[in-house]
């Protein structure tokens, strides 16, 4: 099934596994801006997304990098963190200072791989439960978007279906949930990616 008919214009995958359960946690980008959309209208309308893998504190690198992003415009921030191969995520409404000021009364661990987002809601109020990232229900895979998920009603009406409890108002949380039920099935988010496209 599709995802979006939208144009997939970036996507990277962050990963860890945790030594002891074997558990897997993946958090992804996605940039999807719809079909019709020209590359200048893209421009003006982006949110701010940034990854992070690397040696360096990933909660610093991923906070400064949004704070750069800022001038886009936006109305809400989070992040999400691998930490022994579990995800850690902080959201907040408002200005990036209100997701600063939530991490430092709930402090994540350490760790050598984020995500971060600023977001302009298309779908959705802009409050904390709707801002980014999403996280499927097993909290092993975080997801980060930046456009519009044409078909989410229909996507989402068959994730409802088949049981599955969403927690936004957000076309983005649906990607969460079909690749976690995906990722039942294979080992290869890249290519579980490229087949939801
Ligand atoms: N459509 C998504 C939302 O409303 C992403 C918006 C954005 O590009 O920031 O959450």
């Amino acid at each position: 099934s599709d995802v979006c008919s939208s144009d997939l214009v970036a996507w990277s995958r962050l990963s860890a596994k945790n030594k002891r359960t074997r558990s897997r946690s993946a958090l992804l980008v996605s940039c999807a801006t719809a079909a019709r959309s020209r590359h200048a209208a893209r421009l003006e309308t982006m949110c701010g997304i940034v990854g992070y893998v690397g040696p360096q504190e990933s909660l610093k690198v991923v906070v400064d990098g949004l704070r750069r992003l800022e001038y886009r415009g936006y109305d809400s921030a989070g992040v999400a963190v691998v930490v022994d191969g579990r995800i850690e995520s902080r959201k907040r409404a408002g200005k990036l200072a209100n997701l600063e000021a939530e991490i430092s009364v709930d402090p994540v661990p350490g760790s050598h791989t984020g995500i971060g987002h600023t977001r302009w809601a298309t779908h959705g109020a802009p409050n904390d439960v709707n801002a980014h990232p999403h996280l499927s229900e097993d909290g092993t895979i975080a997801v980060i978007h930046n456009g519009i998920i044409e078909n989410f009603a229909a996507l989402k009406r068959e994730l409802e279906e088949s049981g599955v409890k969403h927690t936004s108002e957000t076309d983005t949380e649906v990607v969460a949930h079909l690749l976690a039920a995906q990722m039942e099935k294979s080992e290869n988010l890249a290519e579980i990616g490229r087949a939801h496209v």
